[in-house]
C-alpha cells in the first residue's frame, strides 16, 4: 500500500440504478458491476467471502500424527514414515530416488553440491524466481549467473542460458515458475552437449509434466519445496530427486552428516548437513500426496476456467499455450497487463484488485535487482579474480513489471469463485485509467 496517497473520486457513486428484481438479465449485471466504484474507492467489494484455506488436512493425517506422538520415533533416524514417503514421492514424480530434506532452499544446497558445484564454478540461473535458487548458489560458493525468461512464459530461456555457458560453468537451473515445466529437451541437450549438470528447481511443480513425463528427474537433479504455501506442505520441508544411483548415495550423505546408508551412526565417510525431516512431517506429507491428485485437478479445472475467462478481457495477456505441458503445476495463476506494466500501474492494479476480494500480488522483483545478491556476488568474484558481467535480461524487466500473480489456494474453490475473480479483474480493468 501507498500510505497516504491521495486518490481523488473520480466517480463518486458510479452505481447505476437497481435494475427491477424481474429482470435479472445477466449481461446488465455485468455491465453495472464494472461500472460499479472500485472497492478501493469505497465501492461494494466484488466478493468478501473467504477463498478455500491453505494448507489443509483431513482426520486421518491427525491421527497419524498422533500414531507418531505415542509411538515416541519422532525422528526419521527411528520412524520409517520419511523413508515410506521418499519411495512414494519418487514414484510419483516418475524418478528412482528421493532424499528428503528439510526445505526446499537446502534441496538446492544440498542437488548442487551433489552435483559438484563448489567454489567459484558459475550456475545459470533465471532473475524471475524466488531468491532461493540464486541464494543456493551462491551458498556453496558458487556464482549464479542471470540468463533471461521468456515473457511469453516466464521462464528460463534455453537459448539464452546456452548463450550464457562459459568454461566456468557447471550447472543450469530450469526453475518451473507457477508450476510450468520449462523446456527440459532443450536443457537436456544443452547439459549434454556442454557437460553441465541440469538441476530443476521443481519447488513450485509438484506433479508437473513435460512431454507426459514428470519433473525433477528430467535433468541430472530437481528439488521441490513443502514450505506452507506450496501444492503439497508440511509447513516446511522439501526434497531432492535424481535418477543417479551416485548423486542419490551423495544426497543422502549430505543430508545425514556424511553418513552412507547401511552405515554406522559414527562412520561418517563425507561432511554432510543434518537435514532429515522429522517422522510428523513425513505423516502428514502422506496425506497431502494422497490428496494431491484430487486438489490438482481442482486446481487444473479451475485455472483452465479462469484462462478461458480472462482470455476475453482486453489488456489481459496470459501465458502462451505449450502442447508439452501435458501437465501444469498449478502453484501460481499468472498474467501479465502490459499497458499498466508500461504504465508503471500494475502495483496500483493489484492494490485495486486485492480491496475486490481477490488474493492477488505483484509478485517478485528481478533477483538481478536485489542488492543482498548483487553485494555477495560483487564480493565472490572479486576474491575470486573473475569478471563479472551486469546483467541484461529485457524479459525479466518486463514480466516483473507487469505480471500479476493469483496463489494456488485461489484456485481451489468452485466455478463461482473463479467467475468471481474473472468479474473482478473485468471490473479493476474496465476503470483502470482511474487507477
Ligand atoms: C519456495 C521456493 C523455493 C524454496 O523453498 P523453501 O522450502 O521455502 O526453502 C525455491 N525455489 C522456488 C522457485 C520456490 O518457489
Amino acid at each position: 500500500m501507498t500510505a497516504g496517497r491521495a486518490v481523488p473520486d473520480t466517480v463518486p457513486h458510479a452505481v447505476p440504478p437497481t435494475e427491477p428484481a424481474t429482470e435479472p438479465a445477466e449481461p446488465h449485471e455485468v455491465t453495472a458491476l464494472m461500472a460499479s466504484t472500485l472497492a478501493l474507492r469505497g465501492g461494494t467489494p466484488v466478493r468478501t467471502r473467504p477463498f478455500p484455506a491453505w494448507p489443509r488436512a483431513d482426520e486421518q493425517v491427525g491421527a497419524e500424527l498422533l500414531d507418531v506422538l505415542d509411538s515416541g520415533k519422532w525422528g526419521s533416524t527411528h520412524g520409517d514414515r520419511v523413508a515410506a514417503f521418499e519411495r512414494d514421492f519418487a514414484d510419483y514424480q516418475q524418478a528412482a530416488h528421493c532424499v528428503c530434506v528439510s526445505n526446499g532452499t537446502l534441496a538446492l544446497v544440498a542437488a548442487l553440491r551433489a552435483a559438484g558445484v563448489g567454489i567459484g564454478d558459475e550456475v545459470i540461473v533465471p532473475p524471475y524466481t524466488f531468491i532461493a535458487s540464486a541464494a543456493a548458489v551462491v551458498l556453496v560458493g558458487a556464482v549464479p549467473v542471470f540468463a533471461d525468461v521468456d515473457p511469453a512464459t516466464h521462464l528460463l530461456d534455453p537459448v539464452a542460458a546456452a548463450a550464457a555457458i562459459t568454461p566456468r560453468t557447471r550447472a543450469v537451473m530450469p526453475v518451473h515458475i507457477a508450476g510450468r515445466p520449462c523446456d527440459l529437451d532443450a536443457f537436456a541437450a544443452l547439459g549434454r552437449e556442454h557437460g553441465v549438470a541440469i538441476v530443476e528447481d521443481a519447488a513450485q511443480a509438484h506433479g508437473a509434466e513435460w512431454r507426459g513425463r514428470r519433473v525433477g528427474a528430467l535433468g541430472d537433479l530437481g528439488t521441490f519445496s513443502f514450505q506452507t504455501s506450496k501444492n503439497m506442505s508440511a509447513g516446511e520441508g522439501g526434497a531432492v530427486v535424481t535418477n543417479d544411483d551416485r548423486l542419490a548415495e551423495r544426497l543422502y550423505a549430505l543430508a545425514n552428516v556424511g553418513r552412507v546408508r547401511g552405515g554406522g551412526w559414527y562412520q561418517h565417510e563425507h561432511l554432510g548437513y543434518n537435514l532429515r525431516l522429522t517422522e510428523f512431517q513425513a505423516a502428514i506429507l502422506t496425506g497431502q500426496l494422497r490428496d494431491h491428485p484430487a486438489t490438482q485437478a481442482t486446481r487444473d479445472a479451475n485455472a483452465r476456467l479462469l484462462g478461458s475467462l480472462l482470455g476475453e478481457v482486453e489488456g489481459v495477456s496470459l501465458p502462451s499455450e505449450d502442447p508439452n505441458v501435458t501437465a501444469h503445476g498449478r502453484h501460481l495463476f499468472l498474467m501479465r497487463l502490459p499497458a499498466l506494466g508500461a504504465a508503471g500501474k500494475r502495483d496500483a492494479f493489484v492494490q485495486a484488485l486485492a480491496a475486490e476480494g481477490i488474493p492477488c500480488s505483484g509478485g517478485y522483483v528481478g533477483l538481478h535487482r536485489n542488492n543482498a545478491l548483487r553485494e555477495e556476488i560483487a564480493t565472490l568474484t572479486k576474491r575470486l579474480e573473475v569478471p563479472y558481467a551486469e546483467p541484461r535480461v529485457p524479459g525479466a524487466e518486463q514480466v516483473a513489471a507487469d505480471t500479476v500473480w493469483l496463489p494456488q489456494p485461489a484456485l481451489l474453490g468452485d466455478e463461482a469463485d473463479v467467475r468471481d475473480i474473472a468479474a473482478a479483474v473485468s471490473k479493476v480493468l474496465g476503470q483502470a485509467h482511474t487507477l
